[in-house]
């Protein structure tokens, strides 16, 4: 039988097998099978050449038990419901496993910003929101950025959306622009949070993070603030790879993390870094590092490639990149894989920290949200670790049941099963 590469069917399986263990009845199973609820929207856009162009989008909100829907929006030409259906998913475990009282959704729209002017973007953005505004809020439904949608983008749903409701409703969405009601430390939050994983990860499994080797696949936002924050707040000076779509760079003697990230900003790419080799993609994620962190998109970790991973640990920054027949050899192999519902926490940690300030329309210094951040990451992290070595399970699984037993209770405790 060939290997399930449909994210949704994944994060089904993932569920079933932590229902198992759990020991879940079977009505509370089947009630977290499937989303609440899903609006699926055409948005018609008036296109530079004076075309109109017609893009297909999504809402999903998987599970509102433990609080409103929490999920960023994708713009990608590749988008699907069921890749927004399993991210939907994750959201949930994801808010359950740090523990925020948000539930989880998730939103895309089928397009390719790279091809799009900034007006053809924003109007689409607007459109967007026009669309879904009738199901999302603070206390409903919260949008964020995710796979290419920034800050501006948020900062046009957000205009969109205050105009409909004609009054200010900033934590209506998060991941803004400071000068709109942004948090500080939202942009770095999820690898920062990320990097606080491997932190732990290296604690229990005795590793030092000052000498630890590490390679990025996916030189995006969570990639690049991931290189740097290695050195930043572990001390480790050892990049030795990173990639992007267009291709990959590596160097044994190590690569400046700063440095790439100029280069990248400057040229949009990291191939041609000087004092690099290029390396595909499949073979950045099979050298032989401390660290792996896959950061780029879905299934890029199959049984094709698993046993060739040599990485002591791959942390998650990307939603979905091993499948659960890769995920069963590296525990096999004793590859420690931080999954990415926890790994990538700390994007949605502050997004909540940014609903909380706006609540109160009073900001917190940046030291406060790091510390908080911490705080959170290293309570989730060792929820999980706890739950793996009790239950003999691989990260995954476990950050599974920490997960799925929080959700449950509060549908217990609603009534609703
Ligand atoms: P991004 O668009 O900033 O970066 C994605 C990067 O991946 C780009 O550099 C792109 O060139 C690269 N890429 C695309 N296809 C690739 C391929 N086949 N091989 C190698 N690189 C490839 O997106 P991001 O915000 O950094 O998100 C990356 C991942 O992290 C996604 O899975 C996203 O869901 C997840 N994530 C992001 C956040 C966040 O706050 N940014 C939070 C949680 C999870």
């Amino acid at each position: 039988m060939s290997e399930q590469l449909n994210p949704f069917k994944i994060a089904q399986a993932q569920l079933d097998e932590a229902a198992k263990l759990l020991g879940l009845d079977a009505g509370t199973h089947a009630a977290l099978r499937e989303p609440l609820r899903e609006l699926h929207v055409s948005i018609p856009v008036k296109m530079d050449n004076g075309q109109v162009k017609v893009f297909k989008g999504f809402r999903v909100q998987y599970n509102d038990a433990r609080g409103p829907c929490k999920g960023g929006i994708r713009f990608h030409p590749e988008e699907t419901v069921d890749t927004v259906r399993a991210l939907s998913a994750w959201m949930t475990w994801k808010c359950a496993v740090v523990d925020i009282p948000l539930g989880g959704g998730k939103g895309g729209v089928i397009c390719n910003p790279k091809e799009m002017s900034h007006s053809e973007l924003e109007r689409l953005s607007r459109g967007y929101m026009r669309q879904v505004s009738r199901i999302v809020g603070i206390d409903k439904d919260c949008p964020a950025p995710d796979v290419y949608t920034t800050p501006q983008i948020m900062a046009w749903m957000l205009d969109e959306f205050e105009t409909i409701y004609q009054r200010h409703e900033p934590g209506m969405i998060t991941g803004k622009p400071i000068a709109v009601g942004g948090s500080l430390g939202r942009n770095d939050a999820t690898a920062r949070g990320g990097v606080y994983c491997v932190r732990e990860a290296a604690k229990a499994l005795g590793i030092d993070p000052s000498k630890a080797t590490y390679a990025i696949q996916g030189f995006g936002n969570a990639g690049q603030y991931a290189a740097t924050l290695m050195k930043e707040v572990l001390g480790s000076g050892n990049l030795l790879a990173a990639s992007d779509s267009r291709g990959g760079v590596y160097s044994e003697k190590g690569i400046n993390p700063h440095d790439l990230v100029k280069y990248k900003l400057e040229t949009g790419k990291v191939e041609g870094f000087p004092g690099t080799k290029p390396i595909s993609n499949e073979d950045l994620l099979e050298l032989n590092v401390d660290v792996l962190f896959p950061s780029a998109l879905e299934n890029v970790i199959t049984t094709k490639n698993a046993d060739k991973i040599k990485a002591k640990i791959s942390a998650e920054l990307a939603n979905g990149p091993t499948t659960p027949d890769a995920d069963e050899t590296l525990y096999k192999k004793g590859c420690f894989v931080i999954p990415d519902f926890l790994c990538n926490a700390g994007g949605v940690t502050v997004s909540y920290f940014e609903m909380v300030q706006n609540a109160y329309n009073h900001f917190w210094e940046l030291d406060e949200v790091y510390k908080k951040l911490d705080l959170k990451m290293t309570k989730a992290f060792n929820d999980v670790h706890a739950m793996s070595k009790k239950h003999k399970v691989h990260m995954r699984k476990a950050a599974y049941l920490v997960a799925v037993q929080r959700v449950a209770e509060a549908m217990k405790l609603r009534g609703w099963v």
